[in-house]
Order: structure tokens, then sequence, then C-alpha cells
């Protein structure tokens, strides 16, 4: 069934629904083009999977594409991205050209005549250089900026210099080097999708066992990209120490995004390190791509674990938190805003692996905390990152950008 705006009134309440509607009265019928580089795995496809029909809902006419390449440029392009979240990379001509011509041959396959333009992180950034500009481009940055390596920058910026704004998701990734205007957007989860709708214990059940995932002893769980920066090898050595004061399992999901071929490579290395440490059938990975399991995960699981190194915002954590579970997550990024430490959550420095431990064995012992924690986490949900609030900030955008014209 196609979504629509009047599904999330129980939700949200009438006012932002109606506000909603105001906002989108001087944009009905404005074309508006998303483009980015995978339909599924990550937070940058949940996004649009959610956003990109409640905005044709509203009156826009709204498309979604995906950077078609080979698996030589999602490699260089694994590269820029780790790069921005500090890595280091080898800057080579040959990886500057293949990632030109990627973006230059899309363009011969893509027309762009809409009225906004929105190109999400690194991979499609390039674009911009390869059409004429008619309308306003929106460079959408997802990642983490605060140490990016200043050399891919220094690359990168010649094409955002051409961007007419540059979106962020936190305060502290705007760049001071950069002269172009720079606005924060809040990711956001729609509650009413498949990943985070309500489901039935008997629903839950048939999924956990689809999955082979026993519920006999408590469950903690890290649902993420097998990514370095979501350090799934950290989570197992956080899981040891648990295990050795109270038995549990612990589940690592994640799925393998078409644009991150460094993913299997990552889940090869938990996999052995798992093997190694803990004891068989404790530790289950699982990497298919299924978003009831995901929600059925999220809810059968006692904690949930985030213990990024780099975060730009983790939509796992919000999710998590919608479904009223108690987070622990690393203090890095983009999860510092939505989780309070105490309040409706927790935050660990992202290195202190002992520090991870005693707080989920605390709260495997108390029970009622966990329980009061869960329920603020899912009002911190409702008042911020809820999809309806990112519509409000788009139009406010395209709504900003349509004042030039
Ligand atoms: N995800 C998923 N299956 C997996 C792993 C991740 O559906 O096995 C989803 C997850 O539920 C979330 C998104 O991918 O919606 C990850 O977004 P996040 O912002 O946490 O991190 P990113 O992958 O964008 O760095």
């Amino acid at each position: 069934m196609k979504p629509s705006l009047d599904d999330y009134r129980e939700i949200v309440g009438d006012r932002i629904i109606s506000e909603i509607y105001k906002k989108a009265r001087n944009l009905y019928g404005s074309n508006v083009q998303h483009i980015n580089s995978t339909y599924y795995g990550g937070g940058v496809a949940e996004i649009l999977t959610s956003l990109v029909p409640l905005m044709n809902d509203v009156g826009l006419e709204t498309d979604w594409r995906i950077l078609r390449g080979t698996p030589d440029f999602f490699t260089v392009t694994k590269k820029f991205h780790n790069a921005l979240q500090g890595d280091t990379v080898n800057l080579s001509d040959m990886k500057k050209q293949l990632y030109l011509q990627s973006n230059e041959a899309f363009s011969v396959y893509c027309k762009i005549d809409h009225d906004y333009v929105i190109i999400h992180d690194s991979q499609p950034l390039a674009l911009i250089k390869f059409y004429k500009k008619k309308q306003p481009w929106i460079w959408r940055c997802h990642v983490d900026l605060t140490g990016l390596n200043k050399k891919l920058w220094d690359f990168l910026k010649r094409f955002i210099l051409r961007y007419d704004i540059v979106i962020v998701s936190s305060e502290k990734y705007k760049m001071k080097d950069l002269p172009v205007e720079q606005r924060v957007i809040y990711p956001s989860i729609d509650p009413l999708s498949p990943k985070n709708m309500e489901l039935s214990d008997q629903t839950i059940s048939k999924y956990l066992k689809k999955f082979k995932i026993p519920t006999d002893k408590p469950i903690l769980t890290q649902i993420s990209r097998f990514d370095k920066f979501k350090d799934p090898e950290g989570v197992i050595e956080v899981f040891k120490h648990v295990k050795e004061k109270i038995d549990c399992r612990l589940v690592l999901c994640g799925n393998m995004a078409t644009d991150d071929p460094e993913s299997l490579r990552v889940y090869e290395k938990v996999k052995r390190k798992s093997c190694k440490l803990i004891e068989k059938g404790d530790v289950i990975l699982i990497t298919s791509e299924n978003n009831i399991l995901v929600n059925a995960l999220q809810r059968a699981s006692s904690v949930i674990i985030q213990k990024s190194l780099k975060e730009g915002f983790g939509l796992t954590v919000t999710e998590a938190l919608w479904k009223e579970k108690p987070v622990v997550a690393s203090n890095v990024g983009g999860i510092p805003i939505q989780i309070n430490d105490g309040e409706n959550g927790f935050l660990i420095d992202s290195t202190d692996i002992k520090g991870f431990a005693d707080r989920i064995l605390a709260i495997l012992r108390d029970k009622k905390m966990a329980k009061e924690i869960g329920k603020k986490g899912k009002e911190s949900v409702r008042k911020q990152f809820l999809k309806t609030r990112s519509l409000m900030d788009y139009l406010d955008l395209f709504n900003y950008l349509s004042k030039g014209k």
C-alpha cells in the first residue's frame, strides 16, 4: 500500500500533519531528484526508502536514482568514505580518474531537469561537474567529517564548491574552511516501516526461529554493516567480558551493501575472532537483508549495543530507542545527539571495552531500570527523530531555496 502522511497522524498528532501540508503548499508539482549509490544496506538507503514516498504524497514529484558503478569504482569510493572518517588514502591519479569517469558515465544515462537535486554522500558528489546546472544542487553528507583526511577533502572540495547548500547531520560537522552555506538536518526513522512497526510476539518468535536465534538466554545485539568503523571485533571483546559474569548470547547482524566491497573481509575476521574467543553457538552472525528480522531482533534483545568508532548519526540507535530498548553506545559522532547518558540510554567511550561490559551487566541485572530508560528513549525519538520531522526540514529547505528564484 502507498504510504500516506495521514497514516502518521496517530503517532505525531494533527498539528504536525497540518504544518507539513502548509509547508508543502508553495511546492506542489516541484520535481526533486535524489541520487545515492545503493538501494539497500546502510542509513542513506533507509532514509530514502521512507522519505521519497512521503515527499510524493505531499505533492512534490520525487525521484530516486542509484549511481551505477563497477566494483572498482566502489572500492575507490569505499576508500573515500573511510578517508572522510579519518583514514589515510593514497589518492592516486588512477583513483581520481576512475571516480570521475564513473560519475561522467552515469550523467549520460540520467537526465536531470528537476527543480531540486539532492546528492547523497561522496560517491555521486562529482556528478555536478557533468551537468549544465539549471537548479539548486544540495549535497547531503551523512558521515562524521570531524577527523577527515585533508588531502581527500581538498580533492572533493572542488565539487562541493559548485553546490548551493550542504546538509550535514550535526553542528559539529560544519566545515569552517567551506564557504558554501551549511545546514543541519537530523536523520530520522519511519515508525510504520517493516523495520520499525509494531510486531506481535508470534511474529517475533517466528522470525527468530527462522534465523535460528534461540531465546533461552538474554540476547545482546549490534545491527550494523560489517565495517571496521562499527567495530564488530570490539563488540566480541565486550561480549566475552559480559559472558564471564552472565550467560547470554550475542547477535551481530550486518547486511552486505552493494556499495561496500570491504564487508566480506570484515565479516570473515569477525567470524574468526568469535570462534577463537567464544563458545560455539553463543555468537550468531547474520548477513541476510531482512527488515522484519532487524525489527524482531531489536525487540527481542535485552540490550542493544552500538560500539562505533565513527558514526555519522546512527539510525540503528534511533531504531532501538524507538523500540524502548536500553542502548549502550559509543560517545561518538551523531550518537550523543540522540542519547543523554543515563537518561534515555548510555554513552561509553568508544574504546572502553570494560566500560561497555559493566554497563551491559548493570542493565541485565536491573530490569526495572532497563524498562524506564527504554520508555524515555521512545519519547525522545518521537519528539525529534521521526520521518515527519525530516520531511518538514526538507520542505523548509526547498521553500528557502525557491525564494531565490
Ligand atoms: N541495517 C539493516 N540490516 C543490517 C544492518 C543494518 O537493515 O544487517 C540497517 C539499519 O537497521 C539502519 C541502517 O541499516 O537502518 C544503518 O544506518 P546507520 O545510520 O546506523 O549506519 P550506516 O550504515 O548508514 O553507517
